[in-house]
């Protein structure tokens, strides 16, 4: 048996998306795996017993794992849990809970006040999505569902339960997948949730350890998920207390499907409607007609709630935990919902309704200006241009890059193809996402990164010996050029797909320009065999002896992509996913700017640009002195790029050159932010 533990570091704790991501890696091994917290043990293959455990943010949780594949399971959960559990880390800063209202301050989530000055009255809240709302109440109330207690039989009433798993498992995949495509793919993997729920095996088992006592199926789901909601509840942990909302979802779903009930959209009326309810249910927030929903106040729930992060990523104005009054209000009532403030103003005055129209018109300004820009080139005061490029991990990315202003894709990290695959992807498969890709990014250019696997990035199918030191092993291009066959069908699959759109070539953890010059051969030799047009080719620059020996490989390649992740960790020897070290590599030190100055004057002496598309490009201490460096090309997250564009526009070319020039003579990292604040 093996055991060991390790620390979550995500900053929202165990909560749903996270968890799910464990437990889905977990279930693809044989071994048994229980996780203990504290005095609390949970099988490491359900999903509620892990979200019960609370597991909070920096917690330290024990794995025991048992079985013939142990070991294999152990590096791979280790490995998921170091790398964020599916979180990038711009994800990981947007879970944070948005700040409460003051009225809310005093700790306990979503004071209420009401405030009677004569004027409307207002209800607060916790402000949950931002926006005015202007528009009528509309009560929504969820139907009751009748259920049938009679039992038909044990064996009945089991066919009949998973026919109904059947049904939901069907309903939700369709949900998920009309989100997907409307507005919010990363938010649609909700209903993963959901539906990893109706698998859970110790749900399951309770499921039909009730029905073997005589109970129907609804009384069995309805009791087993109502056990697992209370228990959650119970967690102090408000944003893992919040998950409660998604098995009561998911027990609605099974009980209207086992009772006969149509799951049907909810009804609104047909005008404009602020949506007033006890919770609405991420099933509601999915199918609820966006047209005439302004506005959502709900009197129970947390920003945190699964609703609360579909009305952001739908971009509709919310106020959650506003308490029972709300549910009061009359329906049709005039009303104003303020998504930034989290207050619900019923029946307001004339100047309070004027007072909101301006409001609206100022907020509607704002946003209409940041999206008119985010679309528009980052240009320096004094008239510097820099390209603002994204990183992408899949079709989903590049929709949204392209939607969010990004001026190309600058890393396309291709490993997801490979690491989500239980056997290597063909060539076939991989030449259509490509072709998607830069068919999405519609004539920008995307920079696709040969596989990057090994070291912190294991791959079961390719049967990579462990190594005692990984990510100074075989990883990037090292263990490509010793796969030579895996690297051909690769650059097979994207010289085929550059025949539909701008696609350039780069290669990983260059360190040697030996390995430059094998793999130029090789995608020269596929180019020649396919007839395919010449596509740049470039290297990434994260290891220091290719930022050292810049100069050289400068006169060989089309262009260079600094990876600030690893070139830090490499120059500082600093596990960039170590608990304890990670913090302090930094890529704002002197030592890690010399080495990108070298690069950027190495690749600009013989007319050749530079990205960077490690995460320092977003840091907005970082910005002004990697653009003072003189980078051509900064590659960030889609979220980031209106962000890093505007800190562009706000700064001056020379000045951010002038603190540049003194970064590179701080002492170290502390110095050189201190001189960028
Ligand atoms: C980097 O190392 O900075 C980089 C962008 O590559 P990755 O994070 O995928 O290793
Ligand atoms: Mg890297």
């Amino acid at each position: 048996m093996k055991q060991w533990s390790a620390v979550i570091r995500n900053p929202t704790g165990l909560h749903a998306r996270p968890a799910w991501t464990l437990v889905d890696a977990a279930k693809r091994f044989a071994a048994d795996i229980r996780i203990q917290h504290g005095n609390q043990s949970a099988n490491g293959k359900s999903l509620i017993s892990i979200l019960a455990l609370g597991v909070e943010h920096g917690a330290e949780i024990t794995f025991l794992v048992n079985g013939v594949d142990e070991n294999e399971a152990s590096v791979a959960l280790e490995k998921l849990i170091y790398e964020g559990l599916g979180e990038p880390m711009d994800m990981q800063n947007a879970a944070q809970p948005q700040k409460e209202s003051s009225n809310s301050s005093n700790g306990t989530p979503a004071a209420l006040a009401h405030q009677s000055s004569g004027a409307g009255r207002e209800v607060r809240g916790t402000p949950a999505a931002p926006g005015v709302a202007i528009g009528r109440i509309f009560q929504l109330v969820p139907p009751q569902i009748q259920i049938d207690t009679a039992s038909l039989g044990v064996d009945a009433e089991k066919a009949r339960s998973q026919a109904a798993v059947a049904q939901a498992q069907t309903d939700l995949a369709a949900l998920r997948d009309d989100l997907a495509s409307r507005a919010a793919p990363s938010e649609a993997a909700i209903f993963d949730v959901h539906i990893e729920i109706l698998h859970d095996p110790d749900v399951r088992s309770q499921v039909e350890a009730c029905i073997a006592t005589g109970q129907s199926a609804a009384a069995a789901w309805r009791n087993t998920l109502h056990e697992h909601a209370t228990e959650l509840k119970k967690i102090s942990d408000p944003l893992l207390a919040e998950r409660a909302a998604d098995i009561n979802d998911v027990s609605n779903r099974i009980l209207r499907i086992l009772s006969g009930q149509p799951i049907t959209a909810p009804q609104l009326p047909n005008h404009p409607v602020i949506v007033v309810a006890r919770d609405v249910t991420p099933s509601d927030m999915a199918t609820l007609d966006r047209r005439r929903m302004i506005g959502i106040c709900m009197a129970d729930g947390g920003p945190m709630a699964h609703a609360s992060i579909l009305a952001r990523a739908l971009g509709i104005p919310a106020v959650v935990g506003s308490g029972d009054d709300v549910i009061a209000l009359a329906d049709g009532s005039m009303a104003i919902l303020n998504g930034m403030e989290g207050s619900l103003i019923a029946n307001p005055t004339r100047a309070q309704l004027s007072a909101a129209e301006q409001a609206q018109a100022k907020w509607q300004e704002q946003r209409a200006q940041a999206a008119a820009l985010s679309h528009a080139p980052a240009t320096t005061q004094d008239g510097h241009r820099v390209e603002i490029a994204a990183n992408i991990g899949g079709i989903e990315d590049a929709r949204g890059a392209a939607a969010a202003g990004a001026e190309g894709v600058g890393l396309l990290r291709t490993e997801f193809l490979f690491v989500d695959s239980p056997t290597e992807p063909s060539e076939q498969t991989q030449y259509e996402i490509y072709r998607d890709i830069v068919t999405a990014m519609g004539g920008a250019p995307v920079i696709a990164r040969t596989l990057d696997i090994g070291g912190d990035k294991p791959v079961a199918y390719l049967d990579m010996s462990a190594e005692k030191n990984p990510l100074l092993g075989e990883r990037g291009i090292r263990l490509c050029l010793n796969r030579p066959d895996l690297l051909r069908r690769q650059l097979r699959a994207l010289m085929r797909a550059a025949a539909h759109g701008p696609l350039r070539i780069m290669f990983p953890m260059v360190a040697e320009i030996g390995e430059w010059r094998a793999v130029r051969a090789m995608a020269e030799s596929v180019r020649v065999e396919l007839g395919a047009p010449e596509v740049p080719l470039g290297i990434m620059i994260e290891v220091p002896s290719a930022a050292l020996m810049a100069d050289v490989l400068a006169r060989e390649v089309d262009f260079f992509s600094i990876g600030t992740n690893d070139l830090t960790q490499y120059t500082l020897a600093m596990d960039r996913q170590h608990p304890v070290l990670a913090a302090q590599a930094d890529a704002l030190h002197p030592a890690v700017l010399r080495l990108i100055a070298r690069t950027v004057e190495a690749a600009h002496a013989v007319g050749k640009w530079v990205g960077i598309c490690g995460e320092a490009a977003a840091d907005p201490q970082a910005t002004p002195i990697l653009v003072g460096l003189g980078v051509d090309e900064l590659s960030v997250s889609p979220p980031s790029v209106s962000l890093v564009k505007a800190a562009i526009r706000a700064m001056n070319f020379a000045q951010a050159a002038s603190i540049a020039g003194q970064a590179l003579l701080c002492a170290n990292a502390a110095e050189v932010r201190v001189l960028s604040k």
